[in-house]
């Protein structure tokens, strides 16, 4: 989309770090442009009323300044603080979280208004619901999908046919299920369970609305977690860049796991 010098969209912080002496440079994922880099002048002044609203995570109207480089802010209008995100430890951590899987799914100035609108939603969930890894999962889900690697979760990607009611195997390297008499197809597939299977396709494609009741035990969860990002490990480990996130996610995997039942 062609831009003027100065234009506006609506847009959330994906990544902030201090630039020079008073300024941040921040990732927003905008509405209307994608993900665009930009400077924040004098964002570190406590006295900043212009630009005061590029915490991570906040959604906000931003009016910028376009660059060769870089873009500047002149201004920003809050729509959305998600406040409860900044008051838990591990809320902050599932939107962090959420922010980088968009981030390292996307490139910037690609236009994604599907996954801007899901990222907004998806921090309200991370915000509000207390089963934080169903919300995290099922926006896994929609992410992949919307990246174009939707996990076929309905036939067998080897011989096509419905897949059954019994537990499965899933190829990260095809993309999606190979049944029982399949799974030589694929000699690093994993095993999944049929209740995963189900629950899987459940939260790809069912609304939230109806998602966010299901009432999953500890263990399904962590088979449900381990499987999704083994698939998305599998993604990104082509990028040798994202090297570095999945590190990090394996840390704060071990650092936020919750007790066992
Ligand atoms: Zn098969």
């Amino acid at each position: 989309m062609a831009r003027e010098r100065t234009f506006r969209t609506e847009a959330i912080v994906l990544r902030r770090s201090d630039f020079g002496e008073a300024d941040r440079l921040l990732t927003l994922f905008s509405r209307d442009y994608g993900k665009i880099r930009a400077i924040a002048k004098g964002a570190r002044k406590p006295q900043s009323r212009k630009t005061g609203h590029v915490e991570l995570f906040m959604r906000s109207r931003f009016f910028l300044a376009e660059g060769r480089d870089l873009h500047v802010i002149t201004q920003a209008e809050l729509v959305e603080a998600y406040a409860a995100l900044r008051e838990d430890l591990v809320r902050t951590t599932y939107a962090s979280y959420a922010c980088e899987l968009l981030d390292r799914f996307t490139t910037e100035d690609d236009r994604h208004v599907d996954m801007y609108d899901l990222l907004a939603e998806v921090l309200d969930w991370f915000a509000t619901i207390d089963d934080v890894m169903l919300a995290a999962r099922t926006y896994e889900l929609r992410l992949l999908s919307m990246a174009g690697f939707r996990p076929q979760l309905f036939e067998c990607l080897a011989c096509r046919e419905p897949i059954q009611e019994q537990d499965q195997f899933f190829s990260a390297e095809l993309g999606g299920l190979l049944c029982p008499n399949c799974q030589a197809e694929d000699g690093r597939a994993v095993p999944i369970t049929a209740v995963a299977v189900k629950v899987l396709r459940y939260l790809q494609t069912r609304p939230w609305e109806v998602v966010k009741v299901l009432q999953l035990k500890r263990p399904l969860h962590r088979e449900l977690e381990a499987l999704l990002h083994h698939y998305i490990t599998y993604l990104l480990e082509r990028d040798l860049k994202a090297v570095d996130f999945l590190h990090r996610l394996r840390r704060e995997a071990n650092l936020f796991a919750p007790p066992e039942e």
